[in-house]
């Protein structure tokens, strides 16, 4: 590699490392016969002949010395936890919401969110779905409406802000069902399924005034918010000087209230929350987590649990740090762009998506690129990868026939503050690799299809 001089600084991780973890490295020979075993599906690869684990980053991130302090101060009293009480202010403080419930991760929070507002019949709008955010919604009788804008289904439109929501779009729905079938619009920041593409401010002011017009609420998918504010500061015009953790207060205040999954923002491997500024959905919710997660202290968590995601909240708003979170994928990113690997534009804030339809054009949507990509990539590297195509997709519900999503992806994920900048290098070196002999890789059958969220445990064999 030629090193060339930098045109900006460095966005350097800002932490040193106190304590490490072994990684198991493995020949090609033992790649190639763990994932014949495990059907070329990464789901079901053993983690420990993993190298580099880019599946997820729910969950997986590292935390701190004084995240770690915390644990040590688990108040693991039944009810009245002073963990409860430092993560409720740190919510208040920096989410600015009134009233919170923790949960054990974030799809509690959708539970108790969806089950309180949704009657049988209603609509909820949202910029682009989640798996489990659209699946509460659905089970609690309510029907999903994308409202998000038509750019954000482009993998090479460079608009900085792919997340927003389609204002006629939203308009249009209430013209045509009427704003008391609309419980609440739910926003997500960033869009996890359109690649981490972030929400703007003026969108999110402009979706307030229409929701107060109309007297509808807004509910708002947090678990990436901070990651938002920073594009917005990066991004949007009056922000560069604002520190994150304004731009995320500013942001919630245009809702009313919010679903969370610490996992991902907030540097822990569990917990989340339900935060809710209306009294009444407050007190519904309070009577409800008795039933289904723990007491309203503490929500199937833990004292200790509480305390590592209240001090998490602290360090996720630092602007160094989202600063260099957001830098380490963008940095992969750039050198996979750089050297002509396809990949979805702009880079979005937790992950790099390869586009697998350009990437190997020789197979059809029936071979499953994105599937045989992230299996070539393991066997290449051990850097192990998600399929986010027409396996994911699944079935049609009444004619049984494959969905056929217009994008095959294959998503590298980045946990927080666990890799280092030569583990993205080696990532892209093995990307290339492969990259380079695409014309060599032959496609998959399925041969074992479960009936449920089929990728998590479906089995293939090459052609
Ligand atoms: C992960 C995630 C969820 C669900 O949270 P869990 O903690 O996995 O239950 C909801 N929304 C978004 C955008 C997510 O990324």
């Amino acid at each position: 590699m030629t090193h060339t001089r930098p045109v900006r600084r460095s966005w350097a991780e800002p932490y040193k490392i106190k304590m490490v973890e072994r990684l198991k490295m493995t020949t090609q020979e033992q790649r190639t016969k763990a994932m014949q075993d495990a059907g070329y599906n990464t789901f079901l690869l053993h983690s420990e002949d993993v190298y580099i684990d880019l599946l997820t980053d729910s969950g997986t991130s590292a935390m701190s010395d004084y995240q770690w302090a915390g644990m040590m101060m688990g108040d693991e009293s039944y009810s009245g936890s002073q963990n409860f009480y430092n993560l409720e202010a740190n919510i208040q403080k920096y989410y600015g919401y009134k009233h919170i419930i923790p949960t054990h991760q974030g799809r509690g929070a959708e539970h108790f969110l969806s089950r309180i507002c949704i009657k049988p019949g209603d609509y909820v709008p949202g910029n682009m779905y989640f798996t489990t955010t659209r699946l509460h919604q659905e089970l609690a009788g309510g029907t999903f409406v994308d409202i998000i804008v038509d750019e954000a289904h482009d993998p090479n439109n460079l608009d900085p802000f792919k997340g927003n929501v389609d204002i006629r779009k939203l308009d249009d729905l209430i013209t045509r069902v009427g704003a008391d079938k609309i419980p609440y619009v739910s926003v997500a920041a960033t869009v996890n399924m359109a690649g981490g593409q972030p929400i703007s401010m003026q969108n999110m002011r402009e979706v307030h005034a229409l929701c107060q017009k109309h007297g509808i609420k807004i509910m708002l998918d947090a678990t990436r918010a901070v990651e938002n504010a920073y594009f917005i500061q990066q991004r949007e015009e009056g922000y560069s000087t604002t520190p994150v953790a304004d731009i995320l207060k500013e942001f919630c205040s245009y809702t009313d209230g919010c679903t969370m999954s610490g996992k991902k923002d907030l540097l822990v491997n569990i917990g989340g929350f339900l935060a809710i500024n209306d009294d009444t959905i407050y007190e519904e919710a309070r009577n409800l987590v008795v039933v289904y997660e723990g007491m309203h202290t503490y929500g199937g968590l833990a004292g200790r649990d509480m305390e590592a995601m209240a001090r998490g909240i602290e360090e996720a708003v630092q602007d160094d740090h989202i600063r260099a979170r957001v830098g380490q994928v963008e940095y992969l990113g750039d050198l996979l762009t750089s050297w002509g690997v396809p990949i979805v534009l702009p880079v979005g804030g937790h992950a790099v998506y390869l586009n697998a339809k350009t990437f190997l054009p020789h197979l059809t949507q029936d071979q499953f690129p994105a599937q045989t990509l992230a299996a070539e990539l393991y066997m290449n590297s051990g850097v192990r990868s998600m399929e986010r195509g027409i396996v994911s997709a699944g079935r049609d519900a009444k004619t049984g026939n494959h969905h056929y999503p217009k994008l095959e992806l294959v998503r590298l994920t980045i946990p927080r503050r666990v890799y280092t900048q030569a583990h993205m290098d080696v990532t892209a070196e093995s990307v290339l690799d492969v990259f380079e002999r695409r014309d060599e890789i032959r496609g998959l059958e399925m041969i074992y299809e479960p009936k449920y969220l089929r990728f998590f445990q479906a089995r293939f064999r090459q052609l």
